[in-house]
C-alpha cells in the first residue's frame, strides 16, 4: 500500500491540468492550449490490457475498448484531435469501427469527451451519459466555464441516460454506473467484472477525483461542488476492485505497467491497493487545494 501512495505522491499534485486551469482561469481560446494539446494528443500503440479490455487512447489520455460477444464498447474519445487516433488505434487492433454498439464517457470535460462526436459518427454507436453531464455533452461545453473556448468541444447528442447503479449490458459483458460527483456534475465510474486467466476480477475505469481547473470557492464551478466531492471520498471508500484504470496515464501509471505486461505470469494491471491509495490521497488533496482556495479568496477581500 505505501508503495503506491509513494507512487502517486506528487503525480496528482503536478498534473499537467494547470495548463487547462490557466486556460480556464482567463477565458483564453483554444491556441493558448495548443502546446497542451499537441502534449497529450501523442499517439500510442494500443494493446490488450486484460480479459476483454484493450487500451485504445493516447499517450496522455485513456480510452477504452471493450470486447463482447455481440459488439464493442467505447469508452472516452479524448480530445477532439483523438478521434482518428483513436479509430485508428481500433483498426490496428483488428476490430471493425462499426461493430461498437455503445460509447461511453468517464466526465464531459473537452479531454475526455471531444472525440465522442466524431467517433459516434463513424461508427454509428448509441452514446449513454449522465444525466448530470448530459447538457455539457450536448452543448459541448465546460461545465461552469461555459464561455471559455479553449475548452469547449463537439456536441455530441445522448442517446440514453444513465443513473447511479444502472447496468450497461452488452453480450455477457456488464458495466455497472457509479456516478460520482465532484470533479463533474456526472463523473461516472464504470463497475465491470471479467475473468483473465481464468481468475475473477473486478475492473474499475476510475473518472476522477481531481480538483484540476476547478473552482471551490468563492464562486463554484457548480453549486454543492464540496458537498459532492465530500461525499463521493466517502463512497469510494466502500468500492473494491483489483483493476484500477482511468483517463490520465498518471493516475495509473499507465506506461509503467505496459512495460511490465508479459513479463511474468503476473499481469501489473491487477493491483488490489491501488484504488483505495489513489483515494484516500485524491482525498487529501481536495483539503489542501479547498484550503489553498480559501486562503486565495480571503487574499482578494
Ligand atoms: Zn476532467
Amino acid at each position: 500500500m505505501r508503495d503506491v501512495v509513494a507512487l502517486f505522491k506528487g503525480r496528482l499534485a503536478g498534473l499537467v491540468v494547470c495548463g487547462v486551469a490557466a486556460a480556464v482561469a482567463h477565458g483564453a481560446d483554444r491556441s493558448s492550449i495548443a502546446a497542451l494539446v499537441a502534449e497529450w494528443n501523442q499517439p500510442a500503440e494500443p494493446f490488450h490490457v486484460l480479459g476483454p479490455i484493450y487500451y485504445v487512447g493516447t499517450e496522455e489520455l485513456g480510452a477504452w475498448l471493450i470486447q463482447t460477444q455481440a459488439g464493442l464498447i467505447l469508452l472516452d474519445g479524448g480530445l477532439p484531435e483523438s478521434a482518428p487516433l483513436i479509430e485508428n488505434n481500433i483498426k490496428r487492433l483488428g476490430f471493425r469501427l462499426t461493430d461498437i454498439r455503445y460509447l461511453l464517457n468517464s466526465h464531459a470535460h473537452f479531454d475526455h469527451s471531444g472525440g465522442l462526436a466524431q467517433l459516434k459518427r463513424d461508427t454509428g454507436a448509441q452514446m449513454l451519459a449522465s444525466a448530470g453531464d448530459r447538457i455539457s455533452l450536448e452543448t459541448g461545453t465546460y461545465l461552469g466555464s461555459e464561455d471559455v473556448a479553449a475548452v469547449t468541444a463537439p456536441p455530441v447528442a445522448v442517446d440514453r441516460v444513465i443513473g447511479d447503479g444502472d447496468i450497461v449490458q452488452l453480450g455477457e459483458v456488464k458495466l455497472t454506473a457509479l456516478v460520482m460527483p465532484g470533479h463533474t456534475r456526472g463523473c461516472t465510474s464504470w463497475l465491470m467484472p471479467i475473468r483473465d486467466q481464468d481468475v475473477a476480477h473486478q475492473v474499475i475505469f476510475y473518472c476522477s477525483t481531481t480538483v484540476a481547473a476547478n473552482r471551490l470557492v468563492p464562486k463554484p464551478q457548480y453549486p454543492g461542488i464540496i458537498d459532492d466531492y465530500r461525499a463521493t471520498f466517502t463512497r469510494l471508500k466502500e468500492v473494491r476492485a483489483d483493476v484500477f484504470l482511468s483517463n490520465h496515464k498518471d493516475f495509473f501509471d499507465l506506461w509503467g505497467k505496459r512495460s511490465r505486461l508479459g513479463q511474468s505470469t503476473n499481469n501489473p494491471f491487477i493491483n488490489a491497493d491501488e484504488l483505495q491509495a489513489f483515494v484516500a490521497l485524491s482525498a487529501v488533496e481536495f483539503e489542501r487545494d479547498l484550503a489553498a482556495q480559501s486562503r486565495a479568496a480571503l487574499r482578494k477581500e
